[in-house]
């Protein structure tokens, strides 16, 4: 193996427009057999970077056992008060609600890994803004003839004068 991870595909979707900080949804592959989907990419005040896929925390109600988020104070499916509970904290003290599904515990293959994305998630930016010129410069060789002189107008003048 040549880096951390042989990453043999990465799949960019940008979101145009993006939602809030989320900018844009990827798969990777890796080995060209092992496909990890939803990562994303968020941009915010503190800079570019890649969230791994990952799900809410949930519990399941005592009285009808829906899942329900681990923040949830009633049961969205049968309306109980559920218990109090205590959610996990987690560095910044604030409570855990959302778990990664994969992550990497090396810091080398989170290096590579978001390297390698945030790489795919500007060409492909790019190149979306390539197609937007392109389209943009193709509308401008048919322009719409200026309605100045109707070909009525100048037998109207010429009888009006006569
Ligand atoms: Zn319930």
């Amino acid at each position: 193996m040549t880096g951390p991870l042989n990453i043999t595909s990465i799949r960019v979707r940008v979101l145009s427009p993006p939602e809030g900080s989320l900018k844009a949804v990827c798969s990777v592959t890796i080995d060209e057999a092992f496909v990890i989907r939803d990562l994303k990419v968020v941009a915010n005040d503190k800079g570019t970077f890649i969230a791994m896929p990952s799900r809410r925390v949930s519990d399941r109600c005592p009285q009808c056992a829906a899942k329900n988020s681990i923040s949830a104070r009633y049961c969205n499916d049968c309306g109980t008060r559920l218990p109090q509970r205590r959610p996990t904290l987690d560095r910044s003290g604030r409570p855990r609600l959302y778990v990664d599904l994969v992550h990497p515990i090396s810091s080398e293959c989170r290096v590579h890994l978001q390297a390698a994305i945030l790489q795919a998630y500007t060409a492909e930016c790019a190149s979306m803004g390539e197609q937007v010129e392109a389209g943009a410069s193709g509308e401008a060789p048919h322009p719409q003839p200026a309605p100045e002189s109707p070909p009525g107008t100048p037998t109207a003048t010429s009888s009006g004068a006569t």
